[in-house]
């Protein structure tokens, strides 16, 4: 039975919600580095903060430069990525319409902080672009 869920400790959240106002009023994202155990739960292990290239409130993207060194980042460490993450400065954290656009990950979780409500959600993309939400969970 696969576990969905996504476990952060306080710490790895607090470094997201940091972040995410010294970005304003642009999009903070990056990767999250973690385990993935036996039942398929994601354990966030280490913050991996990426550019927003875009330098933009309402989207994010990554270079392809900064990429490949996260990648090289967590498998040094022995992890995965498991989970890429951005803020949404004034909007709640739900995937917007650009989101869902530029989602192209099946295999990942997306977090999205949002600072005006400061809360946290997760969800995945299939195929088809349905999004659906992946439980959050924070715990030391
Ligand atoms: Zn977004």
């Amino acid at each position: 039975m696969n576990v969905e869920q996504i476990v952060l400790n306080p710490a790895i959240l607090e470094e997201i919600r940091v972040q995410a106002l010294e970005e304003m009023p642009n999009e903070a994202c990056g990767y999250l580095a973690g385990d993935i155990d036996e039942s398929g739960r994601r354990i966030a292990v280490k913050r991996i903060p990426m550019t927003n290239v875009d330098a933009s409130p309402e989207h994010f993207s990554f270079s392809p430069k900064e990429q490949f060194a996260a990648v090289k980042e967590a498998r040094e460490a022995g992890l995965n990525l498991i989970s890429v993450y951005h803020s949404h400065p004034e909007t709640p954290a739900r995937m917007s319409d650009e989101d869902i656009r530029l989602a192209n990950d099946t295999q990942t979780v997306y977090l999205i902080y949002s600072v005006s409500d400061e809360n946290i959600k997760g969800f995945t993309i299939d195929r088809e672009k349905t999004v659906s939400s992946y439980p959050v969970v924070v715990t030391e």
